[in-house]
């Protein structure tokens, strides 16, 4: 629940600055719907208030998943700003009531306004993000980190060093090469590493026709689940793959919003969900879609898009408050596969858990020489 903390905040916001940033990756990345290589791209909002204090939140979109940045930016630039310039912090709620009503879709751009929104207040504050989402349920996350380069001898690198780091387990990216590699990889990790807590992603990789087939292969290794192996409308056939494994069935392309969630439950298509900020439109809907599972016993894991440190602290403060999301979390892009991230100090992650910040808003500072560095245009409200 809102805090009213944040209804006694008497100031109002006088700026916006939105920047479309691209920044350089380590490595290629595979997917069942697509590669991402070289480089990210994010879109950064800073609010001001009237007293100075910042507030910055991220979008973080991929197009065959969610949306674009040129969208995103728009939407926060041309949509949104009107909402926010000159608008009272303490009408957070009715900000986003109307962000949701002018403009549809845009889940990230959203997300990224209701975390500058929920930074800023709780810098005026002093409170933690976490506080004024509702009560803090833990202090730290399990991390997983997910395995997707099409380069195997080069993730079994990665996972050594993982083990080294206290980092337990990892997602096996599926589905976009061929059902050998991926019962290659399985075997292999459950031989090398046995005590490793392995989950696999298909995102949406399989073809309906040989999707029962895949997955009950797979299901015979026992990962910790199976998330969205087919085609995100297909409720059917995830419905049949979920009473045809042992393995835990996971949505993610499936449930966007509580919407979604309430539809997923209603045709009984997982066992869990991925809840992610950029998909649900922001903390406080995402924390709704883990209590709709909750009271069907479906638990929640924290997953992400590819994002800096400033989304992953969005997505650590929604956690900590949400109880039910209790399988762990996927914010490991800005320790292993950023160049560079854009936080002051490094995204904390000590002995293979995310740590929940308790410092004022998101709990680390933007470095806005980095986010510059970055940026490939950026949007101040000047031009009109
Ligand atoms: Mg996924």
């Amino acid at each position: 629940m809102l805090s009213s903390a944040i209804k006694a905040i008497n100031e109002k916001i006088i700026d916006m600055k939105v920047w479309h940033l691209v920044l350089p990756v380590n490595s290629r990345r595979d997917h069942g719907i697509g590669t991402v290589a070289n480089n990210i791209e994010v879109v950064i909002v800073k609010l001001t208030s009237e007293s100075g204090a910042v507030g910055f939140g991220e979008a973080s979109p991929w197009a065959p998943f969610t949306g674009t940045p040129e969208g995103n930016l728009a939407a926060l630039d041309r949509y949104f700003r009107p909402l926010v310039i000159g608008a009272m912090i303490a009408d957070l709620s009715k900000i986003m009531s109307e962000a949701t009503l002018v403009v549809v879709h845009n889940t990230e751009a959203k997300a990224a306004l209701e975390t500058a929104l929920f930074d800023l207040a709780g810098h005026i504050l002093r409170m933690p993000v976490w506080a004024l989402l509702g009560e803090k349920c833990r202090s730290e996350i399990p991390l997983s980190v997910s395995l997707a380069n099409p380069d195997f001898a080069t993730d079994l690198s990665l996972v050594e060093k993982l083990q080294d780091d206290g980092v337990n387990i990892v997602k096996i990216k599926t589905g976009f090469k061929n059902h050998g590699f991926d019962l290659m990889r399985i075997r292999t990790l459950r031989k090398n590493f046995p005590d490793l807590d392995i989950r696999i992603d298909y995102n949406q990789g399989l073809d309906v026709r040989e999707a029962e087939k895949c997955v009950s292969d797979i299901d015979a290794f026992a990962p910790t689940f199976i998330e969205q192996p087919v085609v995100a409308h297909d409720f059917e056939t995830m419905k049949r793959l979920k009473n045809a494994t042992n393995s835990p069935l996971l949505a993610d392309e499936s449930v966007f919003g509580p919407e979604d969630m309430r539809r997923a439950i209603n045709e009984e298509i997982c066992d869990g969900v991925s809840v992610k900020i950029m998909k649900s439109g922001g903390m406080m809907r995402g924390i709704e879609i883990a209590e709709i599972a909750a009271n069907s016993n479906i638990p929640g894991y924290g997953g992400d898009m590819f994002e800096t440190g400033i989304a992953h602290l969005a997505g650590t403060h929604m956690i900590a408050a949400s109880p039910n999301i209790s399988l762990g979390c996927e914010f490991y892009h800005a320790k292993y596969y950023l160049i560079e991230d854009l936080l002051e100090e490094p995204f904390a992650i000590e002995n293979g858990m995310v740590q929940v910040p308790d410092g004022p808003g998101l709990g680390i500072n933007v470095n806005l020489d980095k986010l510059q560095k970055y940026a490939v245009n950026c949007a101040d409200g000047g031009t009109r």
